[in-house]
């Protein structure tokens, strides 16, 4: 990678530090595993799963339940394969794909050193490989001419398995919400501008998976799609900007190490009128976080003339019949915690050791308070925690540990992120208070226990964006 003197440094410095983190602590485990695994699958752990819902419903607040001009949809994983030869899928979502003659490896082409900044055109000339001199990265052979690689997963549906049963694992959530525009129009009565937004799985066959769960061939897309008037859609998709950005920031993602990126033309999907990532600085470098898309009126336009049927709005207001453009917000859970569990990262020392805590948005964190007894074998001491704890439990995800002594304890609950751990001790059963730690001060205050749910939910409620 060349020097740029407008780099930051990552949060960690060797993604290794994160993939041990997650395998030790239960966020991330590789898939089927016992049997070696199977290459671009991650399962989420008990951690990663709340960690993953939590950005989930974050996202969902604050693209569905905070507005009043969005509106959430879930379709099918499996759709009619004509929609994916009208939305141009099938013609030409790929990559250029290039294989090593003598070991079979296979690349994508713009991902091999000395291919940054080729244009579409150049990465599928058949002279490029030869020009630039490329080869093999891992055993130096010969590498072929490129090829388009289409990365659509395809399957039968129904017990015939000839070529008119296939059909496609959708590769992005966003036709669902095409397909469906009239449908949520009908139904919501929603006037322009409006949107769809859409959480669920998506499959791509990628080339090169890799960078742990950042790039997988099974994983989940946060997309919202905002239907508007054509000639305002180049002022909504700036506005659109800084709403995106915002919010990983009040998730706690250090703004130093988000920035824009504008694509160049010759970059830009064959549908998008203009497109800017949101891009994150990665320990692997700066890579797609999110991609923010004015699409035009392409995909309604196309679906309307491939379906016959009239997608167009009618303006109550101008008495007008038009067919909507659309800007487009295509994230992705699995990044987006990805990045935010890196953000949170942290090593310090404490007293001559090594403190490893990740300070995650309380709202996004596994559990939101730990409940430790101070000493395990007084079981009045036991007894009072578990109430306390199934107290909490009605509100929050809550957990009891007494299996260490009680610093032991606390690193353990600093290094998955829970933000406060209640202590119970001796004394607290006669003067009937409690000690709340917080993660990252690792300040402690004395509270009475009656009113150790509404301080955690008050502090909860303080840290919301
Ligand atoms: P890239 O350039 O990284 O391949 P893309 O531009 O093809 O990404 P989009 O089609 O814009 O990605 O997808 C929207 C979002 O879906 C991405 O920003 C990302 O968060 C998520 N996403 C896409 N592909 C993957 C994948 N293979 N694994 C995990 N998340 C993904």
């Amino acid at each position: 990678m060349t020097a740029d003197p407008n780099d930051v440094a990552p949060a960690v410095a060797s993604l290794d530090t994160i993939v041990s983190l997650s395998k030790r602590r239960g966020f991330v485990f590789p898939s089927s595993e016992i049997y070696g695994g199977i290459n671009a699958v991650w399962d989420y752990g008990p951690l990663g799963v709340e960690l993953k819902r939590n950005v989930k419903d974050a996202w969902w607040r604050a693209m569905v339940q905070e507005r009043d001009d969005i509106v959430g949809l879930d379709a099918g994983i499996i759709m009619h394969p004509q929609v994916w030869v009208t939305s141009g899928h099938v013609g030409s979502f790929s990559d250029p794909l290039v294989e090593c003659e003598t070991d079979h490896r296979r690349f994508r082409l713009d991902e091999l050193p000395g291919t940054e900044g080729l244009s579409q055109t150049e990465l599928l000339d058949s002279g490029i490989v030869a020009r630039l001199g490329l080869r093999c990265p891992v055993d130096g052979g010969p590498l072929s001419a490129p090829r388009r690689f289409n990365l659509m997963f395809k399957t039968h549906m129904g017990p015939v398995e000839d070529d008119a049963a296939v059909v496609y694992l959708r590769p992005e959530t966003a036709q669902g919400s095409y397909v469906n525009f009239k449908n949520v129009q009908q139904s919501t009565r929603k006037k322009l501008p409006f949107g769809i937004a859409q959480i669920g799985k998506s499959f791509r066959n990628e080339i090169s998976p890799g960078n742990f769960v950042f790039r997988m061939r099974e994983f989940e897309q946060m997309e919202m799609q905002y239907f508007v008037r054509p000639e305002t859609a180049a002022q909504v998709f700036e506005e659109w900007l800084p709403r995106r950005w915002d919010w990983y920031t009040s998730y706690g993602v250090t703004p130093s190490r988000l920035r824009f990126r504008e694509h160049a033309p010759d970059e830009l999907a064959h549908y998008a009128k203009k497109a800017v990532d949101v891009e994150y600085r990665f320990p692997f470098g700066w890579k797609e976080l999110e991609g923010i898309h004015n699409r035009g009126d392409f995909d309604l336009s196309r679906h309307a003339a491939a379906s016959g049927e009239n997608l167009e709005y009618f303006d109550p207001a101008t008495q007008e019949h038009f067919i909507p453009y659309i800007v487009e917000t295509a994230g992705g859970p699995d990044r987006a915690a990805f990045t935010f569990l890196i953000d949170a990262y942290r090593e310090e020392e404490v007293r001559g050791e090594t403190r490893v805590s990740l300070a995650l948005h309380p709202a996004l964190a596994p559990y939101k308070v730990a409940v430790l007894p101070l000493l395990k074998k007084r079981p009045e001491i036991v007894e009072l925690c578990h109430r306390i704890l199934a107290d909490l439990k009605r509100d929050m995800l809550a957990v009891y540990d007494d299996t260490a002594a009680i610093g032991k304890l606390y690193r353990r609950q600093d290094e998955i992120g829970t933000p406060w751990c209640v202590t119970v001790d001796v004394d607290s059963l006669t003067d009937g208070a409690v000690t709340v730690r917080d993660r990252d001060s690792m300040t402690q205050e004395r509270i009475p226990v009656e009113g150790v749910k509404r301080a955690i939910l008050d502090r909860l409620e303080a840290a919301r964006p």
